[in-house]
């Protein structure tokens, strides 16, 4: 008789989730590890990480999760992490880099620490997780790095020149990554979401809520879960032969 083998199992998998204490990064973790991965979460506030970490052991009945404190677009801070995660697993399978913050303003009000913050979290946060990350991977044969991008940074949108411009350049650096880590079986992807339900989405005026909610085509706001699934078929063997791809998890949104 022939085995069955689940394609979408991370069983033996390392998966590194940054961002995780809450929204699509927290419903990440928790598909992963129902899927079998034994999952870091990477986020600022050590409290809310250790909580959600022991509440996804609790769920699964196993130690498959651990929390690690970390500000990523703190160079030094994300060395460490990587070092602490080497020590303890011996090895990386899968990075979803997803911590992002949001901060909207018009062109006149924009200031350069707006600027630094954003692209420090969204953009060279992402960078310095993926340069350890790559380093790794490359020792186990291998791995998947997915980058959170956004419908901002392929679309653009009025007031949203830094954020769009932070997220734009996460698409570039997916497909130049791509392209160099291939060779030693790293797959660089990306998901591009729309306007999915998280506490950086609760926070905007109601008369935005209500102008991006118009521009959904199948008239519901995503749920985390519906960018959670994409990236496990990104972390997962389904996708062993994808690499270099921005998908957007946006429901048709007409921005
Ligand atoms: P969220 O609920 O606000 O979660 C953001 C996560 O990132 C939190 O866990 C936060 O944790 C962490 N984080 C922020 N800055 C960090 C830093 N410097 N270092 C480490 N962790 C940091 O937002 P979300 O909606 O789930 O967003 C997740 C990703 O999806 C972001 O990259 C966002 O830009 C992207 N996205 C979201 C939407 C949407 O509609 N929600 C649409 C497109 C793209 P702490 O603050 O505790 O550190």
């Amino acid at each position: 008789m022939t085995s069955v083998v689940n394609p979408t199992s991370l069983t033996g998998k390392t998966c590194l989730i940054t961002g995780a204490t809450r929204g699509i990064g927290l419903a990440a973790a928790r598909l992963f590890a129902q899927n079998g991965a034994q999952v870091v979460l990477v986020g600022r506030n050590a409290d809310e990480l250790a909580q959600r970490a022991a509440e996804i052991n609790d769920t699964c009945g196993a130690e498959v999760a651990a929390s690690f404190t970390c500000d990523v677009s703190d160079d030094a801070a994300v060395k460490d992490l990587f070092q602490a995660v080497f020590k303890r697993y011996k090895r990386l399978d899968v990075l979803l880099a997803n911590a992002g913050v949001l901060d909207d303003a018009l062109l006149g009000m924009v200031n350069r620490a707006q600027i630094e913050r954003v692209f420090g979290a969204n953009t060279f946060g992402l960078i310095y997780c993926a340069q350890y990350a790559s380093r790794l991977m490359a020792r186990s044969g291998g791995g998947s790095i997915i980058n959170i991008a956004s419908i901002i940074g392929t679309n653009g949108n009025a007031g949203q020149a830094v954020y769009g411009g932070s997220k734009a350049a996460v698409l570039g650096i997916t497909k130049s990554l791509a392209k160099e880590l291939a060779p030693g079986q790293i797959r660089v992807n990306a998901i591009a979401p729309g306007f999915i339900d998280t506490a950086m989405t609760q926070g905007l005026p109601e008369a935005k809520f209500a102008e991006r909610m118009d521009s959904i085509a199948m008239g519901r706001i995503g749920t985390p879960e519906d960018v959670a699934r994409t990236a496990l078929f990104l972390a997962s063997d389904l996708s062993t032969y994808v690499t270099g791809q921005c998908i957007g998890v946006d429901g048709g949104m007409l921005i």
